[in-house]
């Protein structure tokens, strides 16, 4: 009976010791992660107003700060002359419609991405910009062309259901432009739209990309045409889209692999 209670003891103390060691494991874990540096955004926005980027941006930055970034946001392409800020952040989230970008400019932000900064935004703040650039294009991977119709009603498909940024989301309608973009056939397209034919019937049938993700250097880049007006986030899979989409380009662990190797454009 004693050696039983002993061996009982001896069992206890040492299951003791080990959820202790447990226990401190867990809490060495924990400190690191309270200590590792927060992953940084930089949120850019200027640009044609009637994309109402400064509203739309105030729709994510505070979401972002929320989901544990440091966000900053400026107001001026000079930002992106800033190497070292550059090198230091996770994630850049442009909303600058059309504009100029200066040679020195455009080389901060290729640099950044090219190192391995991650890339998002939505609709011509980031697909309609810099329209004489051809390098910033080539990061982007699609250019605006045309939005037939102006502001009318249209489905949006899920392309990939299996894709953490659009897993989970079914078939839904806005009533927004509907973008006719120039697509690099490199991308990945997580969901599309088809053109009725209704305002350009010459494009009848056209299944257009809408949302999709791509690297440029070692960066991750995540697009998607939806967002004209800040309104256009009240709808719930538009805004779900690019929320996921931000977190997949600035790494954050569950967000999404890198593009799936075996497009046929990427050999
Ligand atoms: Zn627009």
């Amino acid at each position: 009976m004693v050696m039983s209670r002993q061996g009982l003891g001896f069992r206890a103390t040492l299951g003791l010791a080990l959820v202790t060691g447990a226990v401190i494991a867990m809490s060495a874990a924990i400190v690191a992660q309270n200590a590792a540096p927060k992953k940084k955004v930089l949120i850019v926005w200027g640009g044609w107003d009637g994309h109402q980027p400064k509203q739309t941006v105030d729709i994510f930055a505070p979401w972002l700060a929320a989901r544990g970034f440091d966000v900053e946001i400026a107001n001026t392409l000079d930002v992106y002359l800033d190497a070292d800020k550059m090198k230091s952040l996770s994630l850049i989230v442009q909303a600058f419609t059309m504009g100029q970008i200066t040679g020195a400019q455009e080389k901060g932000l290729l640099d950044a991405v090219r190192g391995g900064v991650g890339l998002a935004g939505w609709h011509g703040g980031l697909s309609d910009a810099f329209r004489s650039n051809t390098e910033y294009e080539f990061m982007v991977g699609g250019s605006w062309a045309a939005h037939p119709g102006g502001i009318t009603d249209y489905e949006v498909n899920i392309a990939r259901r299996d894709d953490p940024i659009t897993k989970g989301l079914a078939t839904f309608r806005m009533h927004s432009e509907q973008y006719y973009m120039l697509v690099d056939p490199s991308v990945e397209v997580l969901a599309t739209t088809t053109f009725s034919g209704q305002f350009v019937p010459a494009i009848k049938g056209v299944v257009m990309p809408v949302a999709w993700k791509k690297v440029y250097g070692k960066g991750r880049v995540f697009h998607s045409t939806l967002g004209h007006v800040a309104a256009d986030f009240d709808v719930p899979e538009a805004r779900e889209i690019m929320k996921r989409g931000m977190l997949w380009a600035a790494r954050v662990p569950g967000s999404g692999d890198d593009p799936v190797p075996g497009n046929p454009y990427l050999r």
